[in-house]
């Protein structure tokens, strides 16, 4: 038997507190220094060979302290960031995140709960929370909501319960191959690759997305997709549900959410969104009548990672139908009994809501960064990106030798270097290197797409950290660039 000295004498506790507490609030400092002065240093730089080598190495058997942790962190990995929290970050597509979220994870680590379910207040968070996001698109207070780690899961939770409501048989018990007819989904063919994963998870193959034309916008074709709907149910097959686009990856277009709302209820079709990028932006006056429909959703994925810059991962899914959504993923064997008192008690049980048992308390950076900045200013960033996106787009539009290549939908500019006289393929590899030594220097971080065939640089701009002369100075550098690959 272990005498209580013996217990208390190894733990992983920190055995020297004072020096844990002294240790944390270097770290806090040293953080906060460090995303003070982003703007200072290199959007992004590789990671050294002799850096990357320091990872080889295997698990420490012995310990090697709090200290050492810390420091081989501040020397190994905090000088090689992604480059996101940085102003001239703009690509693929991502938030920078905030101080006080970062705080917050911390907080959340601290106590440490499990969201699974039970009574305790972080479940009155997330339930908060999501109330605050069902009021932000016009939900319904019945409606049932879940955070997930982003839009891909909150696709697949919407997908989920689309699938298992108009399947027309119980797919939960029988599954999908009882289905007497094939199920097909509907959607532009600017929809995002994670609602194609999520119906390949949900075993209706990626042949059941049926990719709709798109028009000059890049939003979908209505008349189309009424065609393709008449010509697969004349074929034998089951539509059930049509995916809009609030801000598409590669454009930011919004799809005719309205419209599509009236067709879906027409054909009983389940309407999901994937708003992803812009279901947020009904935060912004300039963009709100826009997304005018989205309150119609059966199902929307939100992403609060994005736009809303939280620290990676918050996502969120809503659902109106809260008995549709409960009785798509709830189990409840006697080991999750649900309570009325005590520790079981508790409603909801998150886990009745997604695939989950184990949940982090993600709810709360969401929760403090809202009260610390209010929507209203959430709303102002993003309609600030909007306005910057179109600065950019007056900067192209002024310089003989770039050329946009889409109409910019919300936030997203794809434009290219084009001196002139070269050919495709010349235009493709000259853009491709402008943008590698964009993000070697390290003076900007726009990614890339390619539209109609065209290699572009693609700058999605959800920062808060950016300014008017960051664009300047992309414009500026793409010139020179350019200009040194075809003198
Ligand atoms: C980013 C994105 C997703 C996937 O979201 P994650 O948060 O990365 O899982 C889905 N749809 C669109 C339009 C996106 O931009």
């Amino acid at each position: 038997m272990q005498s209580d000295a013996e217990d208390e004498a190894e733990s992983l506790d920190p055995q020297d507190w004072p020096a844990m507490r002294a240790l944390a609030h270097r770290m806090v400092d040293e953080a906060l220094t460090y995303l003070e002065t982003v703007r200072e240093r290199p959007v992004w730089q590789s990671v050294p060979p002799q850096v990357a080598r320091r990872f080889d190495g295997p698990a420490p058997r012995a310990p090697e302290g709090a200290e050492a942790a810390y420091q081989a962190f501040f020397t190994d990995v905090l000088p090689y960031p992604m480059g996101n929290i940085h102003p001239r970050f703009w690509a693929w597509y991502m938030g920078n995140g905030t101080v006080l979220g970062a705080l917050a994870e911390f907080l959340a680590a601290v106590m440490n709960p499990n969201m699974g379910g039970g009574s305790h207040a972080a479940n009155l968070v997330e339930a908060q929370v999501i109330n605050w996001l069902k009021e932000m698109l016009a939900f319904p207070a019945t409606a049932s909501g879940l955070l997930v780690s982003g839009a891909s899961m909150a696709n697949l939770v919407g997908l989920t319960v689309a699938r298992n409501t108009r399947a027309g048989v119980d797919v939960r018990k029988q599954g999908v191959a009882a289905a007497p007819r094939p199920l097909t989904v509907y959607a532009s063919g600017e929809v995002h690759s994670s609602v194609q994963k999520a119906l390949e998870s949900l075993g209706l193959g990626s042949q059941a997305l049926r990719r709709v034309p798109v028009q000059d916008d890049y939003t979908i074709d209505l008349a189309t997709l009424q065609r393709m709907l008449d010509a697969d149910r004349e074929a034998g097959l089951r539509p059930i549900c049509a995916v809009g686009n609030a801000g598409t990856i590669n454009t930011g277009a919004i799809d005719d959410l309205d419209a599509l709302a009236d067709l879906c209820a027409r054909e009983g079709l389940w309407l999901h969104v994937d708003g992803a990028i812009g279901a947020v932006a009904v935060l912004a006056a300039s963009v709100r009548h826009r997304l005018r429909g989205i309150e119609r959703a059966d199902s929307v994925a939100l992403d609060l990672h994005k736009w809303m810059h939280m620290p990676f991962e918050a996502g969120c899914v809503l659902v109106r139908d809260e008995a549709a959504h409960r009785n798509s993923f709830s189990l409840t064997p006697a080991y999750l009994e649900h309570g009325t008192r005590g520790l079981a008690a508790g409603s909801p049980w998150f886990s009745d809501y997604g695939l989950q048992l184990s949940r982090q308390f993600r709810a709360l950076k969401v929760w403090m960064s809202i009260k610390e900045h209010g929507l209203d200013r959430f709303g102002r960033m993003i309609a600030r990106n909007v306005e910057q996106a179109h600065y950019l787009g007056a900067l192209i539009a002024a310089q003989a030798k770039l050329e946009l290549l889409a109409p910019i939908g919300l936030d997203i500019v794809c434009f290219r270097y084009n001196p002139g006289g070269l050919d495709g393929a010349a235009l493709d590899a000259i853009n491709r290197e402008v943008l590698l030594r964009l993000q070697e220097q390290g003076i900007a971080a726009p990614s890339y797409t390619t539209i109609k065939n065209q290699y572009c640089l693609r700058v999605a701009i959800a920062n808060h950290r950016s300014r008017r002369s960051d664009f300047d100075a992309l414009v500026e550098a793409v010139l020179d660039i350019g200009a040194q690959l075809r003198p």
